[in-house]
């Protein structure tokens, strides 16, 4: 047994640190914490359990603030023929080099080739034309929660993936600015469940024209910052103004009885959202995860000596049953082959918020210890009154992880006046790198070939041009936050 634990022992420390190799340290988190595994498939992943978890809980809180706002779930095929992805151009053109074909049904070629959804735009469109025949009918307000495979050639556990987890809400109007506002809407739904939920602060902001979705009017989206300096885009919003709608065919006779087509919206994100987790909060140590989307908030790990499965066990069961009444996600880590001091460090490198040891003396004083993930303060804490204690604490430290990240992404955001400072902040330290741009697609193209760094939006709050154009020096019509990104 004590080899067990040995062995076990310097399995969990090995961890590259994110100062040697942030993205080994990643790919390190992902398989020592469980969340997820290689799998046969190459460029595909396993979710694991304790990773499968936390998309659950991600999936919970966003399904609420979905139906909050009037939206419903349904669910359309995974095929789509290859006919209907060509309808529109753009869309078509977009996503091709990433489709995935199907061309034989059992012992027979298929007459018509069909497409593993890389999106539903095409599918959700054409049941839309058949749907919504009247201004009546709208607004229709339709989100899936599905799989969708892109055939991707670089992929990573959860950032990018050939098959991956998400969902797609796909939305039609009356007009052009209710579909701006439902454009809009999700946008600040995504922003504060990042914040809130995620404790991820983001930049929300307009994409440029090369950067949008494919059939796309405009796009929007919110931007993470991770822990190397790297953006993550977190989630996009899209107007699509009336192009799927007349690639499609979804017309309505309009309150003045004209035939007249939708204005429709789509918007997503996915299991990418963990990525964002991971590399926003974790440490040398592993994970740290933010209360609101850790599967267990509290691990209670008891310390055996004396006869301690008949003294501190039972009392252990107790506080664990009186931390679920109280609404804790809380775990009781039994488990007698393993060693307190090998408990504490696989919990913590998976990213437990609090540690809670009990052990005779503690039931002596009428007390345990709390153990902090984030700060790794050790406090002991009275028995009497202790729900409410864990319910504060996991409030601070969700509100501390927030503050902390949020600290972060200000410290790595700079604003460049010319190109020669500009080149020297993405070669330095890297983030946010806010400039004045003129807006064309040929200036945006040569930073990203020279500094490998993209405009990841115009955020809405972004300050009027301090001066030209960091690239080419003409005017500028907008600041930009640039950053190299994921
Ligand atoms: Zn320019």
């Amino acid at each position: 047994m004590a080899d067990t634990s040995t062995q076990k022992d310097a399995l969990v420390t090995e961890i590259t640190p994110q100062s040697q190799d942030f993205s080994a340290w990643y790919l390190d988190v992902v398989r020592r914490a469980e969340l997820a595994d290689y799998s046969p498939v190459k460029g595909c992943m396993v979710i694991r359990p304790y990773g499968y978890a936390i998309w659950e809980l991600i999936q919970q809180a966003l399904d609420a603030r979905f139906k909050a706002t009037g939206h419903v779930n349904a669910y359309f095929p995974l095929f789509i023929p290859e006919s209907l992805l060509r309808r529109e151009a753009e869309h078509v053109e977009g996503f091709a080099p990433q489709v995935a074909w199907v061309t034989r049904g059992g012992t027979e070629d298929l007459e018509e080739r069909l497409v593993v959804r890389p999106t539903s735009e095409a599918i959700i469109g054409t049941m839309y034309a058949k749907w919504i025949q009247s201004w009546r009918d709208l607004p229709v307000l339709i989100n899936q929660w599905a799989n969708v495979v892109r055939w991707e050639k670089v992929t990573r556990p959860f950032l990018r993936t050939t098959e991956f987890l998400w969902q797609e809400g796909h939305t039609a109007h009356e007009t052009e600015q209710e579909a701006e506002e439902e454009t809009l809407r999700i946008l600040a739904l995504y922003k504060e469940f990042c914040e809130t939920v995620l404790a991820m602060p983001v930049v929300d902001g307009r994409k440029s024209d090369s950067e949008k979705f494919a059939g796309a009017s405009k796009t929007y989206s919110i931007e993470g910052l991770m822990g190397d300096g790297r953006a993550l885009q977190a989630g996009t919003s899209h107007n699509l103004g009336q192009n799927f709608a007349k690639a499609f065919g979804i017309q309505f006779q309009g309150r003045d009885k004209v035939l007249q087509h939708a204005w429709t919206t789509s918007w997503g994100v996915s299991t990418r959202l963990i990525g964002g987790v991971i590399m926003t909060h974790g440490d040398d140590s592993g994970l740290i995860l933010p209360p609101r989307v850790a599967p267990h908030q509290v691990v209670i790990v008891p310390i055996p000596r004396g006869n301690w499965q008949e003294t501190v066990l039972p009392r252990a069961r107790e506080i664990r049953d009186a931390l679920v009444r109280a609404g804790v996600r809380v775990f009781l880590d039994d488990r007698d082959a393993y060693t307190p001091g090998w408990k504490f460090a696989e919990w913590e490198m998976r990213g437990v918020p609090v540690r809670l040891e009990i052990g005779p003396k503690d039931i002596e004083k009428r007390q345990v210890v709390l153990a902090r993930r984030d700060t790794r303060a050790k406090v002991p804490t009275p028995t009497d009154g202790l729900e409410a204690r864990v319910g504060a604490l996991l409030e601070e430290i969700q509100d501390g992880l927030l503050a902390r990240a949020r600290a972060f992404r200000d410290d790595h955001t700079s604003a460049a006046a010319n190109y020669d400072e500009f080149k020297a902040m993405m070669e330095g330290r890297p983030g946010f790198v806010m400039a004045p741009w003129c807006g064309s697609a040929e200036c945006e193209a040569l930073v990203k070939s020279e500094t490998q760094a993209t405009i990841r939006n115009i955020p809405f709050t972004a300050p009027t041009p301090a001066g030209p154009c960091v690239r080419c020096s003409e005017p500028a019509v907008a600041t930009a936050w640039f950053a190299k990104a994921y």
